[in-house]
C-alpha cells in the first residue's frame, strides 16, 4: 500500500486500464481512480480494450476514455509515455486482449487493483482482495488506507457506487458485506443519488432489449431439473433480429439462476469469433472452476465467463455434457 502511494505521488503520466467488454465495475472503478488522481493534479488516461454498454454513458469522464481497438496509435503513445500503469478489475493480461501483449513489454511500474481469484504475476504491486465484492470498493478502500477519504467527491462517489451496485447485483450477492453497506452509506452522505444511479443503469432498456429478454426466456430457456442447471443460447441471427447492442444480454443469465433449485446457469451467445459463455451459480457450486476447466475462462466462484472458437451447436453439446458430468455435485 505504501509502495502504491509513493508510486502515485511520483507519477506524472498515469494510465488506467481495465478488461475487455468493460462492465459497470470496470468503468466505475477506472473513472473513480481517474477523478481521484485528477483532483490531486495527476494526469491520467483511462484505456479500455473495446466498447462498453451505453447504460454506463452517463458517468462523468466517459468521453475522456480511449479505446484500444479503434485508437491503437494514440493508446500506444499514451502507454509508452506512462510512468505508472494501473490494471483494474482483471487478474491476467489475457483479459485485456491484444492490449496485454503491448503492456507486457513495457518497462514501467504496474499496479493491480482487483478482486478476481488467482492473480497472475505480471505487475509490481498488488492491491487484491478476492473476497471483496468489487474493484470499485477496493478503490474506496485504497483511498481510505491512504487516509484520504476527505478527498472523495460526489463524482468519485457515483463511479464507486455504480461499480459496487453492478458487481453485487444491487447489493444482493454473498460478497455484499456490512463494510459494503457502510461504504454505500458514506457515498450517500457525499451526495450520491443511489436511486438515480440505479435508474440510469437498469431502467434504460430499449424496446428491442426487453423483447430479446422475453424471447430468450420464453423460447430459448432450457431447464435440466434433475441436474439443477439451466441455460439459454442465442445465435448471431437471433441477436441481430433484436438489433443487439453491447450490454443487451447483461443480467439474462441471472434469470436462469432465479428458478427454484437451479444451482448453475449458463448463457451462450454466438459471436464472430466463436461462442461467449457466462456462468452463474449458488449454494457452494463454483463456476469459476467450470469456466476454467472447460471453457477457456475463469472469474469469481459464483460468476464467471469463458469463450471457445466453436459453433453454437457444439457449445450447447459441450454445456450439456459438462452439466451431466457434474450432476452429482449439483445435487449435493
Ligand atoms: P460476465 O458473465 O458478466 O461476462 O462475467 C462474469 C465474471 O467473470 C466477471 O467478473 C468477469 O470479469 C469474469 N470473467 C469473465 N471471463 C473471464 C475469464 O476468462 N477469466 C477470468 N479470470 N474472469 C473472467
Ligand atoms: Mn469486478
Amino acid at each position: 500500500m505504501i509502495e502504491i502511494k509513493s508510486a502515485i505521488e511520483n507519477a506524472k503520466n498515469v494510465v488506467i486500464t481495465t478488461h475487455k467488454s468493460p462492465d459497470g465495475d470496470a468503468i466505475g472503478s477506472s473513472l473513480a481512480l481517474y477523478h481521484y488522481l485528477k483532483n490531486k493534479g495527476i494526469k491520467s488516461s483511462v484505456i479500455v480494450p473495446d466498447a462498453f454498454p451505453s447504460f454506463l454513458n452517463w458517468m462523468e469522464g466517459v468521453n475522456d476514455i480511449f479505446y484500444y481497438d479503434s485508437q491503437k496509435n494514440e493508446v500506444e503513445e499514451l502507454m509508452t509515455k506512462a510512468d505508472l500503469i494501473f490494471c483494474l478489475d482483471y487478474n491476467a493480461l489475457n483479459r485485456i486482449g491484444p492490449l496485454g501483449d503491448f503492456i507486457k513489454i513495457l518497462d514501467v511500474t504496474k499496479v493491480v487493483i482487483d478482486h478476481h481469484q488467482d492473480p497472475h504475476n505480471f505487475a509490481d504491486h498488488y492491491f487484491v482482495d478476492t473476497d471483496c465484492c468489487s474493484t470499485a470498493q477496493l478503490v474506496y478502500e485504497l483511498i481510505e488506507q491512504f487516509g484520504e477519504l476527505n478527498q472523495l467527491s460526489k463524482i468519485i462517489g457515483e463511479c464507486i457506487y455504480c461499480g459496487i451496485m453492478t458487481d453485487t447485483g444491487s447489493f444482493r450477492y454473498p460478497s455484499t458485506t456490512s463494510k459494503t453497506h457502510n461504504i454505500i452509506a458514506e457515498l450517500l452522505e457525499l451526495g450520491v443519488n443511489g436511486s438515480s444511479v440505479h435508474q440510469k443503469v437498469y431502467d434504460t432498456f430499449t424496446e428491442n432489449r426487453l423483447r430479446l429478454l422475453g424471447y430468450a426466456l420464453t423460447e430459448k430457456l432450457k431447464v435440466f431439473n434433475d441436474e439443477k442447471a439451466a441455460y439459454i443460447s442465442l445465435s448471431a441471427e437471433e441477436l441481430k433480429r433484436f438489433n443487439f447492442k453491447k450490454g443487451d444480454t447483461e443480467g439474462l443469465v441471472n434469470y436462469c439462476l432465479s428458478i427454484t433449485g437451479i444451482k448453475m446457469a449458463i448463457l451462450m451467445t454466438e459471436k464472430e469469433e466463436g461462442v461467449n459463455f457466462s456462468f452463474r451459480s449458488k449454494d457452494d457450486f463454483y463456476v469459476n472452476k467450470i469456466a476454467n476447466k472447460y471453457f477457456n475462462g475463469g472469474g469469481h466462484v459464483y460468476a464467471a465467463g469463458g469463450r471457445l472458437e466453436i459453433s453454437l451447436k457444439d457449445a450447447e453439446n459441450k454445456v450439456e455434457e459438462v452439466i451431466s458430468l457434474h450432476k452429482n455435485e449439483l445435487n449435493v
